[in-house]
């Protein structure tokens, strides 16, 4: 049996792990050989001295075997998924996942709940009245053979260690760390059983990564687990420094994601990362033309019909989810001058929004489905003075009536257009 002790040493001092001690030290903490506290210690040790190419390697195997992995192979259609690192209002997993369903690909995507000030798919989806995120792993497998896609949370089936050491990082302060953020992500995706990946890597003020380098940082750092695992990955850096699309929050988010699928409104920065990661994917298939197949696949309805029949096997109902979800109370944002949007505190907003019940503190947090924000105004439009930028809304009334306390300054106007050419994607 592994020392703990000398081995929470090595990495503590900065010296490398031999070959199997991960393998042995995470073993024998998944069966209650090595306690919470050893694990912790190990885990702030990697977050100041990292791991080498070897020790990653070891690590994220440990992971993926600790559960099942999937296997599409006897399928006819490209297997393959997106990854953002999060943001405020990025629904964009709801919308490529089912265009690239219906352009003869497969996605079984493993999503996640809402982090820090930023959204969860799943939270999202579970908006839906009666959708169930948390399924087997051979209802998940049969529902991305019926349907060409599905979207379900982690269950104990894939990756259970990555969810007990998840749930330590969560609470030790040990989360941000290149090589267990990676290992985390990247496994998950080996056990989907995909082929491609694309990582939407955001950066800015809404985003975790603020700057450009720690952004392409981390997208190459992905790219390349994923690469050694036989995944065929690619990333993007996309522009987080204000909400995407017009609504951010839990319901609004699938109603918006609906109406593009439906083709009756694309909000245009949403519409071009929705083609750029689209298009990555379709491309690594083979494909040539590939924003003609994504917009025949929203033109002729197929994309929605898919997320319809995927919202249906998960026991979702669309039609009563509309007034299930209708919200009670709302605040208006004015502007208090006129001018240009300059800029938005993305991530005040979206920590505005966990307060009004759009995200949990503690996983045991309910959230407010019918909760969520519009924006009437983008960053570079002009506004003015009185007129609304931002609604906020939901169904609890003690925490929308917190909302003017809270919101201060998170829209600055100027008299001059400082923003005349946003970047959207840097990469
Ligand atoms: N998402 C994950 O799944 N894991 C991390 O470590 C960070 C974000």
């Amino acid at each position: 049996m592994i020392n703990p002790y000398e081995f929470i040493k090595t990495k503590k001092v900065g010296d490398n792990h031999q070959s199997g001690e991960i393998h042995e030290f995470i073993e024998s903490y998944l069966n209650n050989q090595i306690q919470d506290y050893q694990l912790s210690a190990w885990l702030m040790a990697v977050c100041f001295n990292g791991m080498n190419s070897d020790e990653l390697n070891e690590y994220v195997n440990v992971i993926i075997n600790s559960g099942n992995q999937l296997d599409f192979s006897h399928l006819n259609g490209f297997i393959v998924d997106k990854h953002s690192t999060g943001g405020v209002g990025d629904k964009v997993s709801l919308i490529a996942g089912p265009i690239l369903a219906a352009c003869n690909c497969y996605v079984p995507m493993i999503v996640g709940r809402s982090l820090a000030h930023t959204g969860g798919t799943l939270d999202k989806l579970e908006s839906i009245d009666g959708y169930k995120g948390e399924i087997s792993t051979n209802q998940f497998k049969k529902n991305v053979e019926k349907n060409g896609i599905s979207i379900i949370g982690q269950n104990d089936e894939i990756c259970p260690a990555d969810k007990y050491i998840y749930s330590i990082r969560d609470v030790t302060s040990t989360i941000e760390s290149y090589p267990l953020i990676c290992a985390s992500i990247i496994s998950k995706k080996k056990a989907e059983g995909i082929k491609a990946l694309i990582l939407d890597i955001k950066v800015g003020n809404g985003a975790f990564m603020k700057t450009l380098k720690e952004a392409k940082k981390l997208g190459q750092a992905l790219t390349k687990l994923g690469n050694s695992l036989s995944i065929n990955s690619k990333y993007i850096i996309s522009d987080m420094n204000e909400p995407l699309g017009f609504s951010s929050g839990l319901w609004c988010e699938v109603e918006e994601s609906i109406m593009f699928l439906k083709n009756n409104k694309r909000e245009s920065r949403l519409n071009k990362i929705v083609f750029q990661i689209c298009s990555m994917a379709l491309n690594l298939a083979g494909e040539k033309n590939s924003n003609k197949l994504i917009e025949d696949a929203i033109s002729s309805g197929r994309a929605y019909e898919i997320f319809e029949k995927m919202v249906k096997s998960h026991d979702g109902n669309l039609k009563s989810s509309y007034n299930q979800n209708k919200y009670k109370y709302e605040y208006v944002l004015q502007a208090n001058q006129s001018g240009y949007i300059n800029r938005i505190d993305t991530e005040k907003i979206g920590y505005i929004l966990l307060e009004i019940g759009g995200g949990r503190k503690t996983i045991k947090d309910k959230v407010d489905p019918s909760c969520g924000l519009y924006m009437y105004k983008k960053i570079g439009e002009y506004v003015e003075k009185n007129e609304p930028i931002i609604k906020l809304f939901g169904s609890n009334s003690n925490k929308i009536q917190q909302i003017e306390k809270m919101i201060g300054n998170v829209i600055f106007i100027e008299e001059l257009n400082k923003n005349k050419k946003m970047t959207l994607i840097y990469e």
